[in-house]
């Protein structure tokens, strides 16, 4: 599931080749098209033609291009929704539910010269694909307001400065989610943490997933956002973490799931402590720990 550092090597790859492109075209594919389009708030084949990008950029876990018209495209990627850009002559990508067709750019720069058929290069024809295996995944045009509304259901990202120490300790306080890792997975109070960032960060920080919440204390928070900081950055210096269907938009998987630290490896000795890492679900959720690195204290027990 593609989480912050995920979502960000996307935006960066997109960001300084996309503005500048027109839609020429955008169109359903398939049954799995149909399938979008019926989730769709707008039709985005008929709204979207003669629109041009002018940013790419990114909120929370979700891409947004923003159009000259003043509305934004929102890529919700979910669980298996990927984004890719081809050339219009690549080979069909599997599941593709969406394509929108591209161009201008560069070529319009260019002096006015005689067409002739090789003037038309692939590279001015770029098709983004939008791609989704499980149909979770999300694609809609919203105005300003609407986009306010979508920003304002997440809280401080967890790596904007404005996130203190002293901000971060009072969100674990005042968090209704019992333990430690619901809170962090909870967007609502910090956003850019996901499942497997989490429990990264919890093994960095030597602090059980399961400790209340209440219970936290103003060290391990220090700890812990230092930890989630760190983990997050080197999910993007990685290019983000592949363990089931995340690529960037040229089709290249990331390459954190090599560095993971905790995240996968039950049954595995903790690379600090030699302990068998355990495997266990917090709030539902896949968690893996260290028993004796995150050793729970004792307080929590009750
Ligand atoms: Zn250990």
């Amino acid at each position: 599931m593609p989480e912050l550092p995920e979502v960000q090597t996307i935006v960066s790859d997109l960001a300084p080749l996309l503005p500048g492109l027109s839609v020429v075209r955008a169109s359903y594919v398939g049954k799995l098209g149909q399938e979008l389009l019926r989730k769709s708030r707008v039709d985005l084949a008929l709204s979207l033609p003669g629109k041009k990008v002018t940013a790419v950029r990114r909120l929370a876990k979700q891409v947004v291009m923003d159009l000259d018209s003043g509305e934004y495209l929102i890529f919700h990627l979910k669980i298996t929704g990927r984004l890719l850009l081809r050339n219009e002559e690549d080979v069909p990508d599997e599941f593709t539910r969406l394509i929108i067709e591209l161009s201008g750019g560069s070529s319009s720069a260019k002096a006015p010269s005689f067409a002739k058929a090789s003037d038309d290069k692939p590279e001015d024809k770029r098709e983004l694909r939008f791609t989704d295996r499980n149909g979770f995944a999300d694609a809609y045009l919203v105005t300003n307001t609407e986009l306010d509304q979508v920003a304002g259901k997440y809280g401080l990202e967890a790596l904007d400065e404005k996130l203190t120490v002293a901000r971060f300790y009072e969100l674990i306080l005042g968090s209704t989610e019992p333990t430690v890792k619901e809170t962090l997975l909870n967007q609502k109070i910090i956003s850019g943490v996901g499942n497997i960032y989490a429990d990264e960060a919890l093994f960095l920080a030597k602090i059980h997933p399961t400790v209340r919440s209440k219970q936290v204390t103003e060290e391990q928070a220090e700890r812990l956002l230092a930890a989630v900081r760190q983990v997050l950055n080197e999910g993007l210096r990685d290019r983000g973490t592949t363990i089931d269907s995340y690529v960037d938009p040229f089709g290249n998987p990331g390459k954190h799931q090599e560095n993971l630290r905790v995240y996968g490896r039950s049954g595995k000795s903790c690379l600090v402590c030699g302990a068998t890492i355990e495997y266990t679900e917090v709030g539902g959720r896949r968690t893996f720990f260290c028993p004796q690195c995150q050793s729970l204290p004792q307080l929590s027990l009750f």
